[in-house]
């Protein structure tokens, strides 16, 4: 062999080196840092929920607003890239006395541009209706298809005194795209200020949870059955995630989320124990369908708004 033709196939054998090294790290690595830790107390957000005074949720409902589809290696790395699919969620929760709360406010058509399937506009329209009438509106976190019905809501000035955002998700509108608030209407916000935990309502506990976002929260729910939910927000796209413990490739977390990804391993840690000793917490991932579909079944939340 020719000196010039070793020295091609060396530099070809470096670039494909080089290649797969960055395909592997960007594509399929998702081990857990060893140092990765969450504290999550459920017995003390158990307390918070008790504590305030008043009836807990009757009911919990939801409304599936359309799907984005993403490869698989985006939810979970190393899942390959057959396309999965990600349904966008609002949940409404209703009181006995009939005053109601809602938790992520999905997003409009227009936010969601091609990339969101299957928008069912009656769906979207009977979530609008139910922001106008709620007594709290939380986000799990500040990305438009929690937070994107919010400020497509037609009178902002209207639903501001009941919008809980958390000081946090006011404070990163980078994070939600078509879905910023204006800083007119951001002032019009009252923030919610908190350390830990935070019980908004009769049952209802925020639990703040910085990594996908830096204002992710998980929201606990207890209702009145007894029954209790954690919605985690984007904590985790799929139930997967906590199950096979691994986060989203870093392609995804690295360049379009600008996550926190030892954050979210640590939450992912702390979310797989809690199922372990909690098995019954319905658990409810961020963009799930199959958990979606199996809480419907079991009676947990029930399908469509007042
Ligand atoms: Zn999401």
């Amino acid at each position: 062999m020719s000196v010039w033709k070793r020295n091609i196939l060396v530099v070809l054998a470096v670039l494909v080196a080089i290649g797969g090294g960055a395909y592997y790290w960007f594509v399929v690595e998702s081990h857990m840092p060893s140092d990765a830790a969450f504290e999550l107390d459920i017995n003390e957000v158990r307390r918070l929920a008790d504590e305030m005074p008043g009836n807990k949720p009757a009911k919990i409902q939801v409304e599936q607003i359309g799907a984005f589809s993403f490869p698989s290696t985006a939810v979970v790395a190393g899942d390959g890239w057959k396309q999965t699919a990600m349904p966008v969620f609002s949940y409404q929760l209703v009181f006995p006395d009939g005053k109601t709360g809602i938790i992520d406010t999905a997003l409009s058509k227009e936010q969601g541009g091609e990339n969101l399937g299957g928008f069912d506009a009656d769906a979207y329209a009977r979530m609008s209706k139910a922001l106008g009438a709620a007594r709290f509106v939380i986000i799990t976190h500040e990305h438009m298809d929690h937070m994107g019905g919010i400020s497509a809501y037609p009178d902002f000035a209207q639903i501001a005194p009941v919008v809980a955002l958390s000081q946090e998700q006011i404070d990163h509108p980078e994070r939600s795209g078509v879905a910023a608030l204006s800083a007119e209407n951001s002032k019009l916000l009252t923030p919610v200020v908190y350390d830990k935990y935070k019980a908004i309502a009769p049952g209802v506990v925020l639990i703040k949870s910085p990594g996908h976002s830096p204002g992710s929260q998980m929201v606990y729910v207890r209702k009145a059955d007894g029954r209790e939910v954690l919605f985690l927000g984007d904590v985790a796209w799929h139930f997967r995630n906590i199950e096979v413990l691994r986060e989203r490739a870093r392609l995804v977390t690295q360049f379009f989320l600008y996550e926190d990804r030892k954050a979210v391993f640590g939450q992912l840690k702390a979310l797989s124990e809690l199922d372990v000793a909690e098995p019954n917490i319905a658990i409810v991932p961020g963009h799930d369908g199959m958990v979606m579909a199996s809480l419907l079944s079991e009676g947990v939340l029930s399908k469509g708004f007042e």
